[in-house]
């Protein structure tokens, strides 16, 4: 066995990154940061340039999701696992079901389970490559799970669950769902109306840096964060809403095209330059199309070849955005990965807690299906010579 090995040119991608997050930018995004830089960049985030690219990011979402009337858009500093805890804070009544098969929808589980003033959640879990929906509960007031689980590559339906109705404290009377969609927005269709809260970061499709999260909201998600954050100002109240989690706070903020706090200038430049590549390209159906080509390229390949095979049994679940491939236990994983690196392909390892021999493939819109092609072309060729 070689550690050396060196990919013939006319094999490799055109470009090498394949992450699941940061992802790859697109050059046409660097460019656009370079050409802004004196008039942006550098600039107060609470002036007319700055709010501007705010404006055409809000405006950008709303035609690329065709986001229903009455729903808002809300952003801040510290990506989705920062709206984890705002979720807790400010949607979270008293008590929340969700969906867990893998490490991202985990996460949210343990955020709402660690709130001292909300009820043990209600878990509804499946194993690892698989997928579970929180199921209708009484004395749930919030339906929790993701679009796209990016630890195991595993996509979920996203429909509303019909839950009991509960009103406790003239909080609205039905469940919220709150679907995370940080590795599915821009890559797979969804239809908003299904949700109370679609959110996400932006370092997954829509290929810009992380640090900040967007959320959209339904009219029940305003009002049931209204509700709550006046309840907790009451005296003796039980909870605690922090300004950096205040939901209502980072509506205010939007609504005037800013952020509560100082936000990254620049990423706003790549967040918008990609939106507007994906409208003039045809939006979300253009998107999930292409995705869902580059991801059959992985998954045909898998089934191809003997010493790869797709983690996710049921075709139906497999991720349109992140293709997971088990590795035959003759071939190291990690030896291909130091290869590739050496060849200047990167960051297709599986995810570290799920400790598999497995690759896992970012297939953003930004990816050209070619150099999909390409990258598994250099997979056959590194285990053929290693
Ligand atoms: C990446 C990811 C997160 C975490 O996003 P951060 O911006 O790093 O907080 C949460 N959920 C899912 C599904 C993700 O893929």
């Amino acid at each position: 066995m070689t550690n050396n090995v060196t990919i013939p040119e006319k094999l490799l991608p055109e470009d090498g990154r394949f992450g699941s997050g940061p992802s790859k930018i697109r050059h046409d995004q660097i460019s656009e940061l370079s050409g802004d830089w004196k008039t942006i960049l550098g600039t107060s985030h609470r002036q007319a340039p700055v709010k501007r690219v705010v404006a055409s990011i809000k405006e950008g979402l709303r035609e690329l999701f065709g986001i229903p009337d009455g729903y808002e858009i809300a952003l801040g500093n510290g990506g989705s696992t920062a709206f984890w805890d705002m979720a807790c804070a400010c949607l979270i009544n008293r008590k929340a079901a969700f969906g867990v098969y893998g490490s991202f929808t985990r996460k949210f589980a343990d955020c709402a389970a660690n709130a001292p003033f909300l009820d043990q959640p209600v878990i509804f879990d499946s194993p690892l490559g698989t997928y579970a929906l929180p199921q209708p509960t009484e004395g749930v007031d919030a339906y929790c799970w993701a679009h796209n689980e990016t630890s195991t590559g595993v996509n979920a339906p996203v429909r509303r669950i019909a839950g009991p109705q509960v009103a406790p404290e003239g909080i609205p009377d039905s469940a919220l769902t709150i679907v995370d969609g940080t590795s599915a927005a821009g890559a797979i269709e969804v239809d908003i109306s299904q949700t109370d809260v679609y959110y996400f970061s932006p370092q997954k499709a829509f290929g810009a840096e992380g640090g900040i999260w967007f959320a959209i909201l339904s009219p029940a998600a305003i009002e049931r964060a209204n509700q709550i954050e006046q309840a907790a100002k009451l005296e003796g109240a039980q909870r605690w809403v922090p300004s950096f989690l205040s939901l209502t706070k980072a509506l205010d903020n939007a609504r005037k095209d800013q952020t509560l706090n100082t936000p990254s200038v620049g990423n706003f430049i790549l967040i918008d330059n990609q939106i507007r590549w994906l409208n003039e390209n045809g939006g979300l159906a253009w998107s999930t199309a292409r995705c869902s080509k580059s991801a059959s390229i992985v998954y045909d390949w898998a089934e191809r070849v003997p010493f790869a095979q797709p983690f996710v049994k049921d075709p139906e679940s497999r991720s349109h955005s992140v293709a997971t491939i088990d590795m035959d236990e003759m071939v190291s994983v990690d030896q291909v990965l130091g290869i590739l690196r050496q060849n200047g392909i990167v960051d297709v390892s599986g995810y570290r807690g799920l400790h598999r021999n497995q690759l896992r493939i970012g297939v953003f819109p930004s990816v050209e299906p070619r150099d999909v092609e390409a990258l598994l072309n250099c997979v056959d060729y590194v285990v053929a010579h290693m």
